[in-house]
């Protein structure tokens, strides 16, 4: 990594994005140790005539994090300030890795209700972007969010919950990093509770017919499908009594690590040498999986690590849209020489009140479309964003997309009340960026 050492003194190095597809040079690089420096490096970026950009781990497809100004590191800025468990609620530092949080809320007896697939985030940056996991009833990370500490432009620590500052607090949930610096959020926890998971592969034609009942009978229903293939995996978690039954050490090895981690980056590899074998791999791949039933604490349940790289897209769609556009995306893919090695992955949220999330204000499906890191992915991406469109898709803020405020006035009906409040709070866009310009206007 380039590294340069800045006017004062703090060293800028050239920053990337956990997938590669995004890179940055900041003027300088700031990791404030408390709410108090980070203040003032805003204040000081404002004088200089610098944008301020807060990154988490980078793990957003989109150049949301990117900044050629000023780049907040959050590492110094982590760890759980309180627990109120008469509330039901604990308060983190926004730099904090949901990783962190996750296993300090079990090890207190407290779990968060719903996460997304991963947890190597950062509170403040999973939460930004609207990440998600699959819900019924539950709702994406930013909606168990209570209360939350946010910097503005002019250096201000605004505190924001449904009673003070609630017009702040309404928006900055999902905030895209537009509206301030977050400094600390205060997260709705319950007690610990136990999720029994069955993961069954079904045909495509049997979860298409049957989505409905999927989704009615399970608490967090999802499944992957597999291009060139009619083959799915289904996975439905739902709370249970217990006790913790995990995979066992080999079975969970074989499932997660191999299929899943290492030999799932194998076949990527060869695939994207030799194009032409993706379906015939594919066909092997999605009956490798096999049925299998486990019972755990939530964040190992809805949680796995993901070692192979990619990009990703991924559209929030109503959800009676989502049968009738994996259908026409199957079609599309069959018609055309694309050659896709990862599957499909479409989870659900209830709607939510936040004006920029993703479920904001309708029952959602989500449709994911992934490209090993390294393989072209345009011609793919573009022809699944015609058909996400086509049924007023949202794209993911944190995940490759193309499109513009022009279009995304339309699709959130609440993107004015966004737009108002951040001229409101950063009339000299100190927090912008190219991306933000693109998403939000300028
Ligand atoms: C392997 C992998 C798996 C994923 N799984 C899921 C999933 O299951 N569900 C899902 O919805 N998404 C998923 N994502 C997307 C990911 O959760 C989001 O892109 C998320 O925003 C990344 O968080 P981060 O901490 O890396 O933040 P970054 O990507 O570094 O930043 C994201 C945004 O947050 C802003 N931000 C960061 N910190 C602050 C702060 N303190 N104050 C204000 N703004 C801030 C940044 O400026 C930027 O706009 C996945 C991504 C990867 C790479």
């Amino acid at each position: 990594m380039a590294t340069a050492t800045a006017r004062n003194g703090s060293t800028a190095t050239a920053w990337r994005n956990w997938a590669g597809n995004v890179t940055a040079t900041p003027t300088r690089v700031v990791t404030p140790a408390s709410v108090g420096e980070l203040q003032e490096a805003v204040r000081r970026a404002a004088e200089d005539g610098l944008r301020v950009k807060a990154v988490g781990t980078g793990h957003s497809f989109t150049a949301a994090a990117a900044t050629d100004g000023v780049l907040v590191r959050p590492q110094a800025l982590a760890g759980i300030r309180s627990i109120d468990r008469a509330a039901g609620t604990v308060t983190v530092a926004a730099g904090t890795a949901l990783k962190d949080l996750n296993r300090a809320l079990a090890a207190e007896g407290l779990s968060l209700t719903n996460m997304g697939d991963i947890m190597e985030q950062t509170v403040s940056g999973a939460t930004s972007t609207g990440t998600h996991g699959t819900g019924r009833d539950s709702a994406s990370i930013a909606a168990q969010i209570r209360a939350l500490e946010l910097v503005t432009a002019d250096g201000r620590l605004l505190t924001c919950s449904q009673k003070e500052n609630s017009e702040v607090f309404s928006a900055a949930r999902v905030g895209i990093g537009a509206l301030g610096i977050v400094t600390a959020i205060t997260f709705a926890v319950e007690p610990l509770f136990f999720l029994t998971a069955r993961e069954e592969p079904m045909g495509f034609e049997r979860v298409t017919a049957e989505f409905e009942e999927h989704f009615a009978e399970n608490e967090h229903f999802e499944f992957y499908w597999f291009p060139h293939t009619g083959n799915c995996n289904t996975k439905r978690n739902n709370r249970s009594q217990g006790p913790a039954a995990p995979p066992g050490p080999v079975s969970g090895w074989i499932e997660d690590e191999l299929l899943s981690n290492g030999l799932f980056q194998a076949v990527n590899t060869l695939g994207r040498a030799v194009p032409a074998t993706i379906p015939a791999i594919a066909r092997v791949a999605s009956r490798a999986l096999s049925a299998r039933t486990y019972t755990d604490i939530p964040y190992r349940v809805f949680t796995s690590p993901r070692r192979v790289r990619f990009v990703e897209m991924e559209y929030a769609l109503p959800r009676e849209a989502v049968v009738e556009a994996l259908r026409e995306l199957r079609t599309t893919v069959d018609r055309s020489r694309l050659r896709i090695s990862f599957p499909v992955e479409v989870r659900t949220a209830p709607a939510d009140d936040i004006p920029l999330s993703t479920a904001s204000g309708r029952d959602t499906a989500y449709i994911a479309v992934h490209m090993y890191r390294g393989t072209p992915y345009r011609a793919y991406f573009t022809a699944a964003e015609r058909i996400f469109t086509a049924h007023g898709g949202r794209p993911h803020w944190g995940k490759v997309h193309t499109r513009d405020a022009e279009y995304l006035s339309r699709v959130y009906p609440r993107f004015g009340e966004f737009t108002a409040l951040r001229d409101r709070l950063d009339p000299d866009r100190v927090f912008g960026n190219d991306y933000l310009r693109r998403v939000l206007g300028a």
